[in-house]
């Protein structure tokens, strides 16, 4: 089968950064090292990770994870911490280190500094991720997570000083839309775009490459926002399916029934030695015809 190879995919500077900021911590440190959550949400580099001596602990929230660490060096994901996780972890006596990546620390400082001059921040995101985890609390109770539109409607705060941002590794498409929705309900908001260049190159691309393939393969794992979003932005914005593959099992030759060609992309997180399997076994692939 014909496969596009669909550009840029893959590793952004923050999970490289992240990689590299474990590597030398485990080389360089003889006790225990953790992980608070995935530092990058790709299983096959979570496994290869704790191959390398890198413990995982992954509560449902980061402060509950550090109450699970009793010594040792923890560290702090690619998708960033609250300010109340980084004094449990010092409160604790842990050695603390931060592989935030550098986008989010801009988030970050951007609702802390809407924050103190009084702003309420109205933050797009998903529930559950340790994203939004982190941004939120950076002042608690002054900003307010919403996912969907129903979430704007029930939005209750003062007219008057009001800000919105989102998460990183969201759908531009739907961001705008909630952006947009949330500029009906307060015309005087303030927009912050914090999307992340990574994960606007690679939703572009893949909503182009869409319009030229039958059929969008995104190798990465149920985790990730960023792949998730790959997967939603082909389907709606490039009209075409999409499947998300965690590993080569995933895939189900029934999928390409009459399919010509293929595109394939991966997420921010997504180790490439996996995205090069996945790419080799669909040019093999022999499809079966429309009518098989
Ligand atoms: S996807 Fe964006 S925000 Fe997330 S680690 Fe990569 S560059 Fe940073």
């Amino acid at each position: 089968m014909e496969v596009v190879r669909i550009t840029p995919r893959g590793y952004c500077h923050g999970v490289v950064d992240a990689f590299r900021i474990a590597k030398r911590v485990r080389e360089s440190t003889d006790g225990p090292v953790y992980m608070l959550g995935h530092l990058v949400h790709n299983t096959h580099a979570t496994d290869d990770l704790q191959r390398q001596g890198i413990d995982l602990v992954d509560p449902p929230n980061r402060l509950a994870g550090l109450d699970m660490i009793s010594e040792g060096t923890v560290i702090f994901t690619a998708h960033g911490v609250s300010p109340q996780v980084k004094r449990r972890a010092a409160e604790r006596g842990l050695r603390a280190v931060d592989a935030t990546c550098s986008d989010v620390v801009r988030t970050h400082e951007l609702v802390r500094d809407l924050a103190s001059r009084g702003y309420e921040v109205i933050y797009v995101g998903r529930r559950g991720h340790p994203e939004p985890e982190g941004v939120l609390g950076e002042a608690p109770g002054h900003v307010h997570l919403v996912q969907d539109l129903e979430d704007v409607e029930r939005l209750d705060i003062p007219r008057g000083r009001v800000a919105v941002t989102c998460q990183t590794t969201l759908s531009m498409w739907d961001t705008e839309e909630m952006i947009e929705a949330v500029r009906r309900r307060y015309p005087e908001v303030e927009v912050y775009n914090e999307i992340c260049r990574a994960t606007q190159e690679r939703q572009e691309a893949a909503v182009r490459a869409a319009r030229e393939v039958d059929l969008v393969i995104v190798v990465g794992s149920p985790r990730s926002s960023n792949s998730n979003r790959l997967v939603e932005v082909v389907r709606k914005l490039g009209g075409k399916p999409a499947h998300l593959v965690d590993r080569l099992e995933d895939i189900d030759p029934g999928w390409f029934r009459g399919v010509k060609r293929v595109g394939v992309t991966s997420g921010a997180s997504t180790p490439s030695q996996l995205t090069r399997r996945v790419i080799e076994f669909l040019e093999q692939l022999e499809p079966p015809g429309p009518d098989d």
